[in-house]
């Protein structure tokens, strides 16, 4: 059993107040695998408290000592990369071949904040006004449970990079993976109080955070839905909020462009992460009279996907991260059916062979229209939509109709095209013809899917306050 019994406040482990616990259930199989005692508002006040009084002195380091400590943060997690790796698969159901992955990009955010912290021009004129850049205090950093390691080292890093110091509420299912993080922080030999991690419940410390005066800004990643809510909780309190919310991305597959690839891409992404990823390319758009070569393509990439335990070293589609997600994600597939979509694959129940775990059958639905709730809805599985279009701005009209904007998704053979419409498409971050994502670029939403930017220098910018000093003959 991996028992989780101590949270981490100003340099120490030590014993939550609240006796609340939860169990810690291996997605894979169901079974309870440990427990995690949760702390609750007195913790994270305590919490709080630490932060506050090491900012005193963090705020004041030098951007050598700051570079410094990324550098044994990211060194930390490194050491323990295999342990680290184990946890995301067996708490998460993370596929054994992506889980060193997920640890290394947690790692490079923190090398990715060391270069934009070196980089940056914290004291520079504008015309005879100093304008200086200071950190804006101490940060809630409230994260969910899809990627926890990244979510947690992209808001750290950025926060250690201003010279703030943080509180981390991490989701209540990633408890294992946030101790063996929170270990490697500790190892890192961070002043006492600059890090502080308390388990629990959004109701209780994540609600804390939100509307304590001594917190000047959250950093959340999640639901549109609990963004919202945090956003209302921090208006009396004026903090600033980072909001990184869900998604319902489009991806569009024009007429010219190379279906053998786009249409096995377009599946993938979709599926990324099991199907738990915020930008998911969940709704396909491709020319009519395409539809039944992409539905064809479609159907053959999902059968050369393997459904299996994340143990095994060939699997990619792992279990959903809880039974409720996998019971939420079953009314999804039958709201499809019932609305009249065609099932070209998957559909209800478990795929043979793993009736255990919280295993979905991956599930493409073809003749999707707008109006059906799986072409509105952030599903958080791997369900596809197909819908079609007649022409360009049909396309670029139904990509755009939802309240979303997240991810977007182009392929097609002319780059004058992808850039027209990419121009068009309202999402924070658009990738075309199967580019990968850059991790030092602003990553964010549009609409509902949040408030703010992440990674590299526009992560850093997010936690400084600006200072303007007009003066004569002022000293740098
Ligand atoms: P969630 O919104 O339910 O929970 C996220 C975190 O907020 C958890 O730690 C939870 O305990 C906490 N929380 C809940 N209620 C709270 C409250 N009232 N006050 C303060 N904190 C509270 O999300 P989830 O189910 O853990 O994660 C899935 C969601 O996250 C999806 O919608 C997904 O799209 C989104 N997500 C977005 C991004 C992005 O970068 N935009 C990345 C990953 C996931």
């Amino acid at each position: 059993m991996r028992n989780i019994e101590k949270i981490y406040i100003d340099g120490k482990f030590v014993t939550p107040r609240s006796i609340d616990h939860l169990d810690l259930i291996n997605p894979s199989t169901r079974e309870v695998f440990g427990r995690v005692t949760l702390g609750n508002e007195e913790d994270a006040k305590l919490a709080i408290a630490a932060a506050k009084a090491a900012f005193a002195t963090f705020s004041k380091t030098s951007v050598e000592e700051r570079s410094v400590m990324l550098q044994r943060l990211n060194d930390a997690i490194l050491d323990r990369i295999d342990e680290l790796a184990e946890a995301n698969i067996l708490e998460y159901g993370a596929p054994r071949m992506a889980s060193t992955g997920r640890v290394r990009l947690a790692a490079a955010n923190l090398m990715d904040s060391k270069e934009a912290l070196e980089q940056f021009d914290f004291v520079h004129m504008i015309g005879k006004a100093k304008v200086v850049s200071e950190p804006v205090g101490v940060i809630g950093i409230i994260t969910p449970w899809n990627a926890s390691y990244s979510q947690i080292t992209a808001k750290l890093g950025a926060a250690i990079a201003a010279g703030c110091t943080v509180v981390i509420k991490p989701s209540e299912l990633s408890a294992l993976q946030t101790q063996l993080l929170t270990e490697c922080f500790h190892a890192a030999d961070i002043p006492p109080g600059v890090i502080n991690v308390v388990n629990g419940l959004g109701t209780t410390v994540g609600a804390e955070l939100t509307r304590n005066p001594d917190v000047a800004m959250i950093n959340f990643t999640g639901s549109t839905r609990v963004g919202k809510e945090i956003r209302r909780a921090t208006v009396d309190s004026m903090k600033r909020v980072t909001l990184e919310l869900g998604g319902k991305s489009p991806n569009i597959v024009l007429d010219d462009a190379d279906f053998a690839k786009a249409i096995p891409a377009a599946v993938r992404s979709c599926y990324m992460n099991n199907g738990q990823a915020c930008v998911a390319g969940t709704r396909l758009f491709v020319p009519a009279h395409r539809l039944e070569e992409v539905k064809k393509l479609a159907r053959e990439t999902v059968e050369s996907m393997k459904v299996g335990l994340p143990t095994e070293a060939d699997t990619i589609l792992g279990p959903l991260v809880t039974e409720k997600q996998y019971n939420q994600v079953q009314r999804y597939i039958l709201s499809g059916i019932q609305e009249g979509a065609e099932l070209v694959i998957g559909g209800e129940g478990h795929p043979q062979g793993l009736e255990e775990g919280n295993f979905v059958r991956p599930t493409v639905f073809a003749n999707v229209t707008e109006e059906m709730t799986i072409a509105k809805e952030e599903i958080f599985g791997p369900v596809l939509s197909i819908l079609t279009f007649k022409n360009e701005e049909e396309a670029v009209a139904m990509a755009n109709n939802t309240d979303y904007g997240l991810g977007a998704y182009i392929s097609t053979a002319n780059l004058e095209k992808a850039n027209e419409l990419a121009s068009r498409i309202q999402a924070g971050v658009v990738l075309i013809n199967g580019a990968g994502f850059e991790m030092k670029a602003p990553f964010g939403g549009f609409k509902h899917s949040g408030i703010g930017r992440e990674y590299g220098i526009y992560g850093l910018e997010d936690c400084l306050e600006t200072k303007t000093i007009t003066g004569f003959d002022l000293p740098m």
